[in-house]
């Protein structure tokens, strides 16, 4: 049988495996992805037949597939597609289970085999469970870190960061009048507010920083600047972006603004105290008439 190099190239390139077999079964491709779900390499497994149970598949109930109801065997026999969840034998002895696809294989044509794509179903639920921490640590309504996330984050960035970055600005951000805002237009054009703020803080400030929602409509971003001069002014900037923001809710344009209190982090300081400082700030900010930032950087 004749295989396309760039398919077969292509093959290689994937995360999951794959394997392509003649109508007797034997193993004409075997790619890399293959080789590192399996243990086995490509020259232990080519020109072997797959019925010659190196992969050992076996189903739920333990009973052996490839002698009956192979799932690639079907695939050719029955020249439809094939999925089903099986156990295959790793080189190292255990048994791991994989989601196979058998797919019938034609050249110009005419039918000539079958091929094989395969991944680990226990890959997925790692997944999930990187899904599940995610989850504890992201605030679900704005994808900004929650205060759990932040805790998490904080001190090794802090640590990472300080190499490169002398100081550390503390943001401390509140939407005014939020309150008048969900009781004019309902809570979800709130939430709507509370995404759009938290997609202007995502989308200018450096990767690097953090941005916490840190309680209902209150946001901390931790930011590490060159010079202190900064963080008054990525604040100035910050305030103004979301001022300048809308969302349209039933036709009706509607504008928000926040405060914010902007400090450094002093030498040795505690950041709870620093931010308790920047939120001391942001009141100021609000008596002093809102959509304002109030700083003590000197
Ligand atoms: P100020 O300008 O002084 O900050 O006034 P405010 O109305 O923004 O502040 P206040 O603390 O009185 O109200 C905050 C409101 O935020 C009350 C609460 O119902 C609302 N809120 C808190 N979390 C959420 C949320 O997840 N979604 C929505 N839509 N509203 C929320
Ligand atoms: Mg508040
Ligand atoms: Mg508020």
């Amino acid at each position: 049988m004749m295989l396309d190099e760039h398919i077969l190239s292509l093959f290689q390139s994937i995360n999951d495996g794959v394997y392509i077999l003649d109508f007797g079964r034997k193993i004409l491709f075997w790619n890399k992805a293959a080789e590192s779900i399996t243990g086995f390499s490509a020259s232990e497994v080519m020109g072997k037949s797959c019925s010659d149970n190196i992969l050992r598949h076996i189903d739920m109930d333990g009973n052996s597939l490839c002698n009956s109801s192979c799932p690639m065997q079907v695939a050719i026999n029955n020249k439809q597609i094939v999925e089903a969840d099986v156990y295959l034998h790793h080189k190292e002895g255990y048994r791991l289970m994989v989601h196979v696809k058998g797919i019938p294989w034609y050249s110009n044509g005419v039918q000539v085999g079958a091929i094989e794509l395969f991944y680990p179903v226990l890959f997925q639920q790692q997944k999930i469970k990187q899904d599940l921490v995610k989850m504890a640590l992201i605030d679900p309504l704005t994808g900004v870190l929650n205060r759990r996330g932040f805790e998490s984050l904080y001190y090794p960035r802090y640590l990472e960061m300080k190499m490169t970055k002398p100081f550390t600005g503390i943001l401390f951000f509140d939407i005014d009048n939020f309150k008048q805002l969900n009781d004019t237009y309902g809570h979800e054009c709130g939430d709507a507010v509370l995404k759009t703020v938290a997609q202007t803080f995502t989308h200018n400030i450096r990767t690097y920083d953090i941005i916490t929602r840190w309680g209902g409509e209150e946001f901390v971003i931790i930011l590490f600047v060159d010079n202190s001069l900064m963080i008054q002014s990525i604040a100035d900037k910050l305030c103004s972006l979301i001022a300048s923001a809308f969302i349209d809710v039933k036709g009706n344009t509607i504008t928000f603004t926040a405060s914010c209190g902007a400090t450094l982090l002093k030498a040795n300081e505690n950041v709870t105290d620093a931010i308790h400082r920047a939120d001391a700030l942001m009141y100021k900010a609000k008596k002093d008439g809102k959509n304002q930032v109030c700083h003590d950087i000197m």
